[in-house]
Formats: structure tokens, C-alpha cells, sequence
């Protein structure tokens, strides 16, 4: 049996977020009633001239800049050829021979393994097809000339996990940026996944093949692992791998044959006629460098190193930049970095995922949560309490210390108070502290929380379940 190994590149289309199209003033968002965000251009009439969007350049050069390119100070665009009815000029616009961005470093694995990125490029979408029961398919002409970034990965990813990763941190990081919404749902993040396999040792690469359109983190993964696993049963045969692009069947999770590859040429690109050299000189690169936020790799290490949070914590916490930025408030109003984790990734994205909202929508702002958990730590309240207050907090929008007070759920601490609540309860039940005294230890949860009711949810359980060890100790 010999031994393989794997070896992927990602072609990653991402579409900015800039207002209108790439080469013509018509709105760029997603959806609208089919036809209706169209012009000469970008429907490709004769004799329309296209004039490239500024901001989506800029746009463009900021995910360059990210990723540790190279901006060339003057790249082209090329005319892709293809005769296909999502597209009626009969070819995309597109940066064939000199991109706008070259080389760059992606970085999975909590930074132990790097990716290198071959090029970032600017593009324009196709338009939709939709195909209806019946016989008909539809063309919708809205999405035809919004603008794209390609980001091309060099062949450095050797498992369909690492695949998937490293999709998802270019999410995160265009999330960072501000420049594409991310979702995958709706097509603004689309990728197309290319694997060859190799005798383990060998450093020749084998050939490849192409999947089409995964628009899933899961899609990905599994499409390369079935195809892996085809390409090994093709070779452990003798057969050969063909150089062909595939399309991935999620019901049926298989790939099929979508066409043989065409050459490079089969496109017949050449210089676009209608538009000039792209100019961005260094000055202006260094300006939009200059201004980049924070990225998420730099982020989670500052998690770990300012915070102390563990590695697990800073990692899901920037995840995207608006739960960064909600954790990064709610802790330094709690005075407690690890404590508003905690609450972050329990409460906060627990009732996040429930309402299916964006953090930027949920109800109780940071600062709001930070005070909660500041009361939490202080003794003013304990934890089931905090939970409850967190939750009323939601619901009517008052403030921790307003629904404290109102309620009178400030914790009980006083040890009499509290040694009177142990006692009333052992002295009722009796059979139960026998058992206990016999042996069965996990009856204690049981009383703390019989002594937890006989005080409102209001007692301080470390020192209810002191006292209540001490006083079962007379018992004995
Ligand atoms: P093509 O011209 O056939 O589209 P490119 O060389 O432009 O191929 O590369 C496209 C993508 O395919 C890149 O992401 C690159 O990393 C990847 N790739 C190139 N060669 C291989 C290979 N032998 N195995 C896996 N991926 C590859
Ligand atoms: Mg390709
Ligand atoms: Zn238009």
C-alpha cells in the first residue's frame, strides 16, 4: 500500500463591499428584483465604455496590504474570454498578466504552519442563472459586473481541516478589514478548491483537479476528502488523475466531472482595449496600509498576552471583529478579562445563536454586562442570581443595579443568617443526614440546594456549603 499526501490550493472570490459596481454606476447589493440594478455596461451592450471604481481599488489593496503583498505600482486588466449566457459581452473583465497584488502569507494553526498567497486580483461577477422546473432558465442581470477580489493560495495546504481554515481566517480577516460581508449563503464568498496527491517524500507535485463553488467551510472539507480518496483509488489501479474540473454534489456528496480542463488559452486573454494601466503608486499604498485595523492573528495573540486568556478563549473571542470588540468593552467594565470571557462565550453567545442576531444587535450593551459581572465579583450578587439579572436585563432593557435594588437580590453573606438556613434544613430532613453521614457525598448538592431556596437563590454558596460541612461534622 504506499503512502500519499495531499497537497490543496484555494482560489477564494470575495466580493467587496463597495456601493456600486466595479466599472459602472448601477448599486452593488445583493439581491433586488432580478434586472433591475442594470446599464449598458454592465449588461455589455455595444459601445459601452467601462470606468473603474476607485473605492473598489482601494478596497482591493487593503486585503493585499493584509495578506503582506507586493502592490505593484501599475498592473493591467485582461479580457477572459467564454461564450455562456450569464454573460453577454462574451468575456469577464479580469488581471490575467499583471495582478494588482503578488505574494503574501497566510498563517493557520494558531501561527504554526504558514500558506503563501500567489496573487490578489480585481474582477468582475457574471450574472446569475436561474433554472426553473419546466425547461426554462432565467437570467438575472444584477450581480453581472460587481466587483471581486481573487485571492489565489500557493499549493501549501495538506489537509482538507487546514483547507477550511484557512478559508475561514481570510474571512475573518476580510471581516477585520471591512471589505466583504462574508456570506457564503449568498455568494459573497465563494471558493474553488484545487488537490493533487503524491507518493509521501515525493516533491514533485502530482495533477491536479479542480472543485467548483464550495460555499460551505463543511463543503470544502468533505469535497476534498472525497476527492482525495478518488484520486488514491485512481492511482493505487494504475490509472491516472485527468486534469479536469469537478463539481461538487452536496446532496449526494460526490464530485463530477464538470468539463476538462481548458488551457489557460482556451480563454484567449488579452489587454483590455476600453481601460488604462492601474496606477497605484507606493504613496498611496503606504496611506492605505497605514490606516489597517488590528488583524485577527495580531488580536488573539494580544488576547493571550495583555489578557491572559488561554489560547482556546482568544481564539474564539476574534473570531469576527464585532464579538472582539464586545468582549474587549465588556472587560474592562467588569475590571475582569477572563471572567467576561466566560461570560461572552456562555451567555452572550449562547442567546447570540438563539435569536440568530449579529452582536452588533444584541440587546445589552457591553459596558451594561461589564458592570453585571463587576457586581458578580464584588459579592454584591452571586451567580445564579447574574444569570437571572442578565436575563431580565434582556428582556426589559433596565440596568443590572436598577433590577438589583428593585428586587432585593443583593447575596446574603451574613454566617448567622446563613448557619440558621443549614440548620432549619438538616433539622428537616433527618433521614437524608443519615445517609450523608453514612457515606453518600453527593447528597450534599442536595442540601445546598435546599438552603439555596430556604434564602431566595439570594445565599453565597461558597459559605452556605462551609457552614453546612461544619455543622453535618456536629452531627456525626
Ligand atoms: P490553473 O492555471 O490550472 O488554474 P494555477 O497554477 O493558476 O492553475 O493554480 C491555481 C490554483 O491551483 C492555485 O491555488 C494553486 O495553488 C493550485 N495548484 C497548482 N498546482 C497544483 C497541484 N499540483 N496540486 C494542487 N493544487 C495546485
Ligand atoms: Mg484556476
Ligand atoms: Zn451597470
Amino acid at each position: 500500500m504506499r503512502e500519499y499526501e495531499a497537497v490543496i490550493g484555494l482560489e477564494i472570490h470575495a466580493q467587496l463591499l463597495t456601493g456600486s459596481k466595479l466599472f459602472c454606476g448601477c448599486k452593488a447589493a445583493y439581491g433586488g428584483e432580478p434586472n433591475t440594478r442594470v446599464c449598458p455596461v454592465c449588461l455589455g451592450l455595444p459601445g459601452a465604455l467601462p470606468a473603474l471604481n476607485g473605492r473598489a481599488v482601494e478596497l482591493a489593496v487593503r486585503v493585499g496590504a493584509a495578506l503582506g503583498c507586493e502592490i505593484a505600482p501599475e498592473s493591467t486588466f485582461d479580457r477572459k474570454n467564454y461564450f455562456y449566457p450569464d454573460c453577454p459581452k462574451n468575456y469577464q473583465i479580469t488581471q490575467h498578466d499583471s495582478p494588482l497584488c503578488r505574494g503574501g502569507r497566510l498563517v493557520i494553526a494558531g501561527g504554526t504552519r504558514g500558506i503563501g498567497i500567489l496573487r490578489v486580483h480585481i474582477e468582475e461577477d457574471a450574472g446569475k442563472l436561474i433554472h426553473s422546473g419546466g425547461g426554462y432558465t432565467f437570467v438575472d442581470m444584477n450581480r453581472s459586473g460587481v466587483p471581486l477580489v481573487e485571492i489565489v493560495t500557493a499549493p501549501d495546504i495538506r489537509s482538507p481541516a487546514d483547507a477550511s481554515e484557512a478559508l475561514l481566517n481570510i474571512r475573518t480577516i476580510l471581516d477585520y478589514l471591512d471589505v466583504c460581508d462574508g456570506n457564503m449563503e449568498e455568494g459573497s464568498l465563494r471558493c474553488d478548491a484545487n488537490v493533487s496527491i503524491r507518493e509521501k517524500g515525493s516533491v514533485a507535485y502530482g495533477t491536479q483537479t479542480e472543485i467548483k463553488n464550495l460555499n460551505s467551510f463543511k463543503f470544502v472539507e468533505q469535497a476534498l476528502a472525497f476527492e482525495i480518496r478518488r484520486q488514491k483509488n485512481l492511482l493505487d489501479s494504475g490509472a491516472r488523475v485527468e486534469h479536469e474540473t469537478l463539481l461538487w454534489n452536496e446532496r449526494e456528496g460526490t464530485a463530477c466531472v464538470m468539463r476538462s480542463k481548458e488551457k489557460a488559452h482556451d480563454y484567449r486573454y488579452f489587454p483590455e482595449p476600453d481601460l488604462p494601466v492601474l496606477k497605484t503608486p507606493a504613496s498611496v499604498v503606504e496611506e492605505i496600509a497605514a490606516v489597517l485595523p488590528e488583524l485577527p492573528a495580531a488580536r488573539e495573540r494580544r488576547f493571550v498576552d495583555v489578557y491572559g486568556l488561554p489560547a482556546h478563549d482568544a481564539g474564539l473571542l476574534t473570531r469576527s471583529r464585532d464579538l472582539a470588540d464586545y468582549f474587549e468593552a465588556a472587560a474592562e467594565a467588569a475590571g475582569d478579562a477572563k471572567a467576561a470571557a466566560n461570560w461572552v462565550m456562555g451567555e452572550v453567545l449562547h442567546e447570540i445563536n438563539e435569536r440568530k442576531i449579529n452582536v452588533r444587535d444584541f440587546p445589552v450593551a457591553p459596558e451594561d454586562l461589564g458592570r453585571l459581572i463587576g457586581f458578580l465579583l464584588s459579592g454584591r450578587i452571586n451567580t445564579p442570581t447574574a444569570k437571572n439579572v442578565l436575563r431580565e436585563m434582556l428582556n426589559s432593557g433596565e440596568q443590572a443595579d436598577e433590577i438589583i435594588s428593585r428586587k432585593s437580590l443583593q447575596q446574603i453573606t451574613d454566617r448567622d443568617v446563613i448557619a440558621g438556613f443549614v440548620k432549619s434544613v438538616l433539622d428537616d430532613n433527618p433521614a437524608a443526614v443519615e445517609k450523608y453521614l453514612r457515606g453518600k457525598d453527593k447528597l450534599l448538592q442536595f442540601f445546598v440546594g435546599q438552603i439555596m431556596k430556604k434564602g431566595g437563590g439570594r445565599v453565597d454558596p461558597a459559605l452556605a456549603e462551609e457552614l453546612l460541612r461544619m455543622l453535618l461534622e456536629k452531627r456525626r
